[in-house]
C-alpha cells in the first residue's frame, strides 16, 4: 500500500523537509579541513532539538548518531567519528528528522576545501541526476521513469549507479513504500499518483557500482574504493509539475 497524503499531512512533511534542509545548511557552514565528523553530528543534533524536533536517525535500527556522514569512498551510512575532514575530501551528510508525527530525510554531498576536477564532476552529475529523476515524479508516470532518468543520465558519464540501496516513500515512518531505485526501465514499476511523497536519492560512484559493508556494520564502501556521491530530496507527486518539499537553496546560499 502506497499512502496518498492529505494536504495537512503534506504540510507536516514539508515542515520536516525544510528543517532537514536548514540543518544541512548549518552543517555545511562548518565543513572545513580539521573539523571532526562527530562535531558536525553534535551541532546537527542540537539544531534539530532546538527546533522542537528529534533526530530521526539516532537509534534507528541501533544507528548511534544523528547524521550519516560518508567520506570519499563511503557511499552511505557512515558513522560520525573523530576523523578530521581533510582538504580535497568529499563528504555526504544525510539527515533525518521526526516532528509532529512525520519524518524528513535529505542528503547533500559537500566539497571540503578545494577538490579535484574529477570529484567536482561527480558531485555535479549526481545532483543533476537527482533533478532528472525529479522531473519524472509526476502523476501518471511510473517509478521506472524516475529510475531510468537517474540511471541514464549518470551512466552517460560512465559512473556506477548503486543498486544495493534505494530511495523510498516517507510519511509517518521514515522508510515506507514504494522503493525508489536509481536504476530501472521506463514505463515499469508502480504507478505514481497525486499525493504520494517519496525520497529520491541517487548514490553514484566514480567507478564500479558494487559496494561492500564495512566491519563497523554500517558504512557501505565502493568496492574499488573510488569516490561516491549522494544527494536526496523529498518530492510530492502532483499532476503536471512535481512539488519538491525539501530544498538545497539554504545549503547553496550559505556556500556562496
Ligand atoms: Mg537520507
Ligand atoms: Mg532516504
Amino acid at each position: 500500500m502506497i499512502a496518498l497524503r492529505t494536504n495537512e499531512e503534506i504540510a507536516l512533511l514539508k515542515e520536516n523537509a525544510l528543517l532537514v534542509s536548514k540543518t544541512l545548511a548549518e552543517v555545511g557552514k562548518r565543513i572545513q579541513p580539521g573539523v571532526t565528523t562527530l562535531e558536525l553530528d553534535k551541532l546537527a543534533e542540537i539544531f534539530i532539538r532546538d527546533h522542537g524536533a528529534e533526530p530521526a536517525f539516532l537509534g534507528y535500527d541501533g544507528f548511534p548518531n544523528s547524521l550519516c556522514i560518508s567520506v570519499n569512498d563511503v557511499v552511505v551510512h557512515g558513522i560520525p567519528s573523530a576523523y578530521r575532514l581533510q582538504e580535497g575530501d568529499i563528504v555526504s551528510i544525510d539527515c533525518g528528522t521526526r516532528y509532529k508525527g512525520y519524518y524528513g530525510d535529505s542528503a547533500y554531498t559537500f566539497a571540503v576545501g578545494e577538490i579535484s576536477s574529477a570529484a567536482k564532476q561527480l558531485l555535479q552529475v549526481t545532483k543533476e541526476s537527482l533533478y532528472k529523476g525529479i522531473e519524472q515524479a509526476l502523476a501518471g508516470n511510473r517509478i521506472g521513469d524516475i529510475a531510468a532518468a537517474v540511471q541514464g543520465y549518470a551512466e552517460q558519464f560512465d559512473y556506477g549507479v548503486v543498486r544495493k540501496m534505494v530511495g523510498h516513500g516517507i510519511g509517518r515512518k521514515m522508510h515506507e513504500a514504494p522503493e525508489v531505485p536509481n536504476f530501472g526501465r521506463r514505463g515499469h514499476g508502480k504507478a505514481l499518483k497525486e499525493g504520494m511523497v517519496i525520497c529520491i536519492e541517487p548514490m553514484i560512484n566514480e567507478g564500479t557500482k558494487e559496494v561492500y559493508l564495512d566491519e563497523d556494520g554500517w558504512s557501505l564502501h565502493t568496492e574499488d574504493n573510488k569516490l561516491s556521491a549522494h544527494f536526496e530530496l523529498t518530492v510530492c507527486i502532483r499532476k503536471g509539475k512535481p512539488e519538491v518539499l525539501s530544498t538545497f537553496e539554504y545549503v547553496e546560499w550559505e556556500s556562496k
